[in-house]
């Protein structure tokens, strides 16, 4: 029998190679890899691409460690490091498009996802289409002779979509695409990304599998076909991580599990709670019936975590600032994955510069929060203290209307 993905977290690269015989691996800092003998160098020089040490952009034994744990828990052939998501992304794209390729790309995707292919694949002369994330079969229609690249974010970002990702893969494959995916809201480990078609799961690990708002750092993971290919093609684009950043990654898996756990079952009592607010249109977490997609979560995910979105049925930007202004226990930040609490307002026209063929068909303003591990009912609270102040500024506008 195959261990649970719980005992794969506490044991997952702790191979006796990387740690010594210690719990964790030592945090080994290295530029220069040093040679007794003409063998030992040769040797290593052979193996440079396979976790032997050969010189410090190569990793070091804890690089190898971390490694080694993501694609035990991830699944596929091996795993490069990036300083931080973005260049995760950015890299794995650079790995297998050439001037003239076409990608296909989910108009949800995080922002600078897009700003990349608008900017950065432009100038190299690669095509970018959006397409919806709900398309499903439709994609069929968008594919090109010179389509290199099917990617996939999913739940989509801020207004959380869910994707068929099987469907999807699966006409992807039928044309020799490649399936790249950012698994970054699933942690790479809440959906199984080599079960269901993906040939390269990527991840920011600056979120859940740091864990602690405290480290910058990326993921890719790949299957054996393309393994090769990003790993060198990566590593010539200089990229690298330092050792302790690697250390802190491995050391958010070993609480993952019970992290994730707890930041579902908060974001799911107040995803509830907000369903029954007068002042809410309609909740987008995955694991509730009101979310696009709601379906693909509930066949394809094994969990969920902190993060959804919820839209108001109004938009009065002075009363959505009261809101934010005075939260206890929610900031405002860019990220989340973190053991705090976190929430952000997007008014609908914002959406206008996000996407271009899926425009968000509501009208209020979507709040985005991220539930951390304080207590529920502090969060809930906070919450409510933060709607009262929205009302009160709602009432005052329509008493002078
Ligand atoms: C944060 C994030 C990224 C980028 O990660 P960084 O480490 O901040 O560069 C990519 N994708 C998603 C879905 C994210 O939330």
């Amino acid at each position: 029998m195959s261990e649970s993905k719980q005992t794969k977290y506490v044991t997952a690269g702790r191979d006796k190679k990387w740690t010594n015989g210690v719990v964790n691996p030592p945090i080994q800092r290295a530029s220069t890899i040093v040679f007794d003998t003409v063998a030992e160098k040769q040797q290593a020089t052979i193996n440079r691409a396979n976790k032997t040490l050969f010189y410090g952009r190569r990793g070091t034994n804890t690089h190898f460690a971390f490694q080694d744990a993501m694609t035990e828990i991830e699944g596929g052939a091996g795993c490069a490091l990036y300083p931080c998501g973005t260049a995760a992304i950015a890299n794995a794209i650079l790995s297998f498009v050439e001037t003239g390729d076409h990608i296909l790309m989910v108009d949800t995707c995080y922002e600078p996802t897009r700003d990349f292919c608008d900017t950065i694949m432009k100038k190299m002369g690669v095509e970018t289409t959006y397409y919806e994330p709900t398309i499903g079969e439709g994609i069929r229609d968008l594919i090109k002779p010179n389509t290199k690249v099917l990617f996939l974010e999913s739940p989509g970002s801020i207004t959380m979509e869910v994707q068929d990702v099987p469907t999807l893969a699966k006409i992807a494959h039928e044309q020799e695409i490649i399936v790249m995916l950012d698994n970054t809201w699933a942690a790479g480990v809440n959906f199984s990304p080599f079960d269901h078609g993906v040939d390269i799961s990527i991840q920011a690990a600056t979120k859940y599998i740091v864990g602690h708002s405290d480290v910058m750092l990326g993921t890719a993971v790949a299957s054996e076909k393309y393994w090769d290919q990003l790993r060198e093609q990566s590593y010539l684009m200089g990229q690298c991580v330092s050792p302790d950043d690697a250390y802190l990654g491995l050391r958010g898996i070993r609480t993952l599990d019970v992290r994730l756990r707890q930041h579902a079952e908060n974001s799911l009592k107040v995803a509830k709670w907000l369903q029954s607010r007068p002042e809410v249109d309609h909740v987008r977490h995955p694991a509730l019936e009101t979310c696009p997609g709601h379906e693909f979560y509930q066949r394809d995910f094994t969990g969920g975590n902190g993060l959804f979105s919820f839209v108001l049925k109004t938009t009065y930007p002075k009363a959505t600032t009261a809101l934010l202004d005075g939260m206890k226990h929610f900031s405002m930040g860019y990220s989340w994955g973190g053991y705090e609490s976190l929430i952000l307002a997007n008014e609908p026209k914002s959406f206008n510069s996000l996407r271009t063929v899926a425009n968000p068909n509501f009208e209020g303003t979507l709040v985005r929060l991220h539930i951390g591990l304080e207590n529920v009912d502090d969060l809930i609270a906070d919450l409510e203290a933060g709607l009262s102040r929205y009302n009160a500024l709602i009432l005052e506008k329509e008493a002078t209307a």
